[in-house]
């Protein structure tokens, strides 16, 4: 073989290795927002949320501040999720509601930002040792200041059964990596919880459409979409048509020409809410 022939059939190989390698990759990318093998959850027959910390105002006279708490009872079990941005608002917010941090079963993190991991400190002090659910991928900061607050932090990496009625989703990538509650309520569907919703808070619920072939009919939680454009609105918007959602509350750092545009677009689906907001849903 002539040294040109040697080296035409060496780049050629070459080419098909840097093309195998693009397509396997994207792929691998790919998995992680629609090719999941479908999830099992059982429903149950109701889910109560309440807002426990928010930076809009609700029914109740309790504090405002940056971030977000949501505490949720399904079946006999309670999570937190998210805890906002101080302890010591959290512990105030709670009881100010009747609600006992002792009581919850697990607390899950969405993500590392500190409006919604900095009220760890209050869940350590009620009750040591409680399972943390946090993202894998999350800047191992955050799993080592659970760690020091004698917590259990558990990474969650693939979207993930709790308990009956109750999964998280896999970490989808914002930046930071960020997971969301699902609650499935018999004859109803999905309840789908974000925290800031980094990732899309579309690209979010199409991934809990599509991992658990179940209708989504709550969305609540951080929309993250201050200053975002009218063109990205109203895409997110005909997600939520196209879904068929039925309640919506756009919280936390979803901003107020959102909430307004939201509200004129889905007309009675659209709740709005605050501190304190309460949300039953029965099947
Ligand atoms: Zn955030
Ligand atoms: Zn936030």
């Amino acid at each position: 073989m002539s040294l040109r022939k040697f080296i035409a059939i060496l780049a050629l190989v070459v080419v098909a290795l840097a093309l195998f390698y693009a397509f396997t990759s994207k792929k691998e990318e790919a998995t992680n927002i629609a090719s999941e093998v479908k999830l099992e959850i059982s429903p149950a027959r109701s889910a109560k949320l309440i807002v426990v910390v928010d930076n809009n105002p609700g029914p109740e006279k309790l504090e405002t501040m940056w971030g977000i708490s949501i505490y949720v009872e399904v079946n006999g079990i309670r999570l937190l999720f998210d805890t906002g941005p101080s302890p010591e608002l959290l512990k105030k917010n709670l009881e100010a509601l009747g609600i006992s941090i002792a009581n919850v079963d697990a607390v899950v993190i969405s993500h590392e930002h500190g409006d919604h991991a900095g009220g760890l400190a209050a869940v350590a002090e009620a009750k040591p040792g409680a399972t943390v659910y946090i993202p894998a991928g999350a800047s191992p900061s955050l799993k080592e200041r659970i760690e020091k607050l004698g917590l259990k932090p558990v990474e969650i990496s693939k979207t993930t059964v709790l308990a009956k009625g109750v999964a998280v989703t896999a970490p989808l990538r914002g930046p930071p990596y960020e997971i969301a509650l699902l609650i499935y309520v018999e004859g109803n569907g999905l309840i789908v919880v974000t925290g800031c919703a980094h990732p899309g808070v579309d690209n979010i619920v199409m991934y809990a459409h599509n991992v658990t072939g179940l209708p989504v009919y709550a969305v609540v939680g951080g929309f993250h979409l201050i200053g975002a454009s009218a063109h990205r609105l109203g895409e997110i918007a005909e997600t939520f048509k196209k879904l068929g959602v039925k309640e919506l509350y756009p919280i936390h750092c979803s901003g107020e020409e959102a909430r307004q545009f939201f509200a004129k677009e889905l007309g009675d689906a659209y709740r709005g809410g605050g501190v304190g907001t309460v949300i039953v849903i029965k099947s």
